[in-house]
């Protein structure tokens, strides 16, 4: 049997017609830009999450963007990110000018709320948590840390559409929650997407007018903005998407609590989740001994895996000049050594997570 570690094919033929009438609704509208679709996928979006206010805009890295971009940071101001997240998260801060200090995971793969006390300075500004591979992180200690050091809280929340903490939602315990609707991500468009979500009105105003040139009426420029607007048939489409969400990660969360409850062998450690915290199981993160190893064994076997991710952003070219870099993040190099995502996709057959399951407990590392 031959397993994909994803297909995005199967969710979609489950609502085909009601995507296919959505994108001819679109076409026959006549409008194409910044139309009824964003504005309802904006309003259904934000309240469905529980925030005041969502911005549509292109794609996720965007999203942090021109977020941070609202905050008016700079020069030596510092952002406090985690050390093991997507390169992304980053280079949204790096596209602001502003400085990085990298902080190290805890157990669950999030931040670990001691080292924002540990790794903060005079000069840092914010913190930007990652909500990683669907897991929300621990939302009773880094918002307490956020308050305490006058210090903004923005989460990235690409990972983790409607993951919970204490039954809110990530994305609504700080400044601003950023999403991207890449097709991969549990709320996923078909194409390009993203969106900011904010309680906070000047915030709102401001992301509004970014993403469309600076302005907020026609011709009059406010702000040195940009073109980030996300496509009316993108909204349309995930507006038909939101409807199912709670399907998309329920069935992510079924198939979640069989690996976890019938994987069994010792040399493979499966995900634990937080009290009080959900995982909306983005990606389901394995940790074994020999990892290159167990991911040949699977492909041999014809299950394919993917590693998130084997190159930790501080080891990136892109950032081998910095000075954050220079400091070492042995946690995060361990997580890059030692994860490997097994396949977990919706539409996916219950003979192909059980054959999963089998071929993981029969894997016997090499002496
Ligand atoms: C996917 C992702 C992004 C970037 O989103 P795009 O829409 O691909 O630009 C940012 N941060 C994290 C954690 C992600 O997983």
């Amino acid at each position: 049997m031959k397993i994909p570690f994803n297909d995005l094919r199967r969710s979609f033929e489950i609502h085909k017609n009601e995507y296919e009438n959505k994108v001819i609704e679109v076409l026959n509208s006549g409008r194409y830009i910044l139309g009824e679709e964003v504005s309802k996928f904006e309003r259904e979006f934000a309240s469905k999450l529980g925030a005041k206010w969502a911005v549509a805009v292109d794609n996720g890295l965007n999203a942090i963007s021109l977020g941070i971009e609202t905050l008016g940071l700079g020069g030596r101001d510092e952002i406090l990110v985690q050390a093991n997240t997507y390169i992304a998260t980053m280079l949204a801060v790096s596209h602001n000018n502003v400085k990085i200090i990298a902080a190290e995971p805890d157990e669950y793969y999030n931040m670990e709320p001691l080292e924002i006390e540990r790794r903060i300075t005079n000069k840092t500004k914010a913190v930007l948590i990652t909500h990683m591979y669907g897991q929300a992180a621990d939302m009773k200690e880094i918002p307490k840390i956020c308050r305490n050091h006058q210090l903004m809280l923005m989460e990235d929340c690409a990972q983790a559409h409607f993951a919970r903490y204490e039954s809110q939602c990530v994305g609504t315990f700080g400044k601003m929650g950023f999403f991207s609707f890449y097709p991969t991500k549990n709320l996923g468009a078909f194409g390009d997407a993203g969106a900011i979500v904010t309680d906070d009105e000047t915030v709102y105003e401001k992301l509004i007018s970014l993403r469309n040139y600076g302005k907020r009426d026609r011709y009059y420029n406010e702000l040195i903005g940009y073109n980030s607007r996300m496509d009316e048939i993108q909204a349309g489409l995930l507006r038909v998407k939101l409807k199912y969400m709670e399907d998309i990660n329920g069935e992510r969360t079924e198939i979640a609590n069989q690996y976890i409850s019938k994987i069994s062998n010792p040399h493979i450690k499966t995900p634990r989740v937080r009290a009080n915290a959900t995982s909306i199981w983005h990606l389901f993160v394995v940790e074994t001994a020999n990892r290159d190893g167990f991911k040949r064994y699977l492909e041999e076997q014809g299950i394919a895996t993917e590693i998130h991710y084997p190159i930790p952003p501080h080891l990136s070219g892109a950032y081998s000049k910095e000075e954050w870099t220079q400091k070492s993040y042995p946690k995060t190099e361990y997580y890059s050594n030692h994860l490997l995502s097994l396949p977990l996709y919706n539409g996916m057959e219950q003979e192909e997570i059980e054959h999963v399951i089998n071929v993981v407990n029969a894997y016997a590392p090499e002496a």
